[in-house]
């Protein structure tokens, strides 16, 4: 099967970006179009069937119907090696050293194919157009986006710093899990060591978008209409799909259990960090805030 699929068969909007980014957000605004499936972060579909986890729709796994159907189809599909590669340390060196020697990284055939089946499948039972992948991993964009029978197009979602620490190191959501809260400082680092990653990966793209979490929530219908046009797909209007019930993503946050009513951003970290915190912040994360224009919206 995978031998007949021609070069650009199988179209994937690929979301890359730090967490706490809103990237769950964008992929299920995205995921209301008749055109689109949204699959989650497909880089935990192992443990979400080895460990028998919560779909996003609010039942265990084994429960779900929608993820039942699917695993009819891929009885001979290996999730471990779907998942490969995690963003290991030997990967991500393994990577460095290539991009900086511009050489073709070699993937087994095995990832390649069972990411194929997985996909194809995906297409096959829901009719749609293009599926999303919201994993994230830069490296796991850099290795798709080589198999020919795939055409990704990256959406690189990024959001303010001072949002996403005050996430990371405030709105703790993972008290109960074996989750230790980041300072400041290395949660900045954090955010800027995924975003010059993720720009590492996209150098070169012909295809590439980035969206900023911030536009989403001010004006989602001018942000939504920019990422249908670049998908090439028919838009949805926002007013007809809230409220949004959750569906059936692969992991993501609590986000993707929640039903969604309105976009907003939730802006804690004006009032919340002192002005000590905040120019820490800025200074840690100095050149992609920048970058971002950030720096723009700073009183
Ligand atoms: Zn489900």
């Amino acid at each position: 099967m995978i031998k007949n699929l021609t070069r650009d068969s199988i179209k994937i909007a690929y979301i890359l970006g730090s967490a706490r980014s809103g990237s769950t957000l964008i992929e299920r605004l995205l995921a209301c179009s008749s055109h689109i499936q949204g699959l989650g972060e497909v880089i935990h579909i192992n443990e979400l069937f080895r460990e028998n986890r919560m779909c996003s729709c609010g039942k265990k796994i084994s429960e779900c119907l929608y993820w039942n159907k699917i695993l009819k189809d891929t009885d001979t599909l290996d999730f471990l090696k779907v998942q490969y590669p995690k963003n290991t340390l030997w990967d991500k060196f393994k990577l460095m050293i290539d991009l900086y020697l511009w050489k073709d990284l070699n993937f087994s055939e095995n990832y390649r194919d069972n990411n194929i089946k997985l996909f194809s499948t995906f297409l096959k039972l829901r009719g749609k157009d293009i599926l999303i992948d919201s994993s994230k991993i830069p490296l796991r964009f850099y290795y798709l986006n080589k198999i020919r029978q795939l055409k990704l197009y990256p959406v690189h979602v990024v959001r303010n710093p001072l949002g996403v620490v005050w996430s990371y190191t405030r709105n703790i959501e993972h008290k109960s899990l074996d989750w230790k809260v980041p300072s400041i400082k290395k949660a900045c680092l954090d955010w800027k060591r995924v975003n010059k990653f993720t720009e590492m990966v996209l150098k070169g793209c012909s295809r590439r978008l980035l969206v900023r979490y911030e536009d989403m929530c001010r004006n989602p219908q001018m942000e939504l209409d920019r990422i249908f046009t670049y998908l090439g797909i028919p838009n949805v209007k926002i007013d007809d799909i809230l409220p949004l019930a959750p569906s059936h993503m692969i992991a993501g946050n609590r986000m993707a259990k929640k039903v969604i009513t309105e976009i907003y951003d939730l802006k804690s970290w004006e009032s919340g960090f002192s002005e000590y915190e905040k120019d820490r912040i800025i200074k840690y994360t100095k050149k992609y805030f920048q970058k971002y224009k950030y720096h723009n919206e700073i009183n």
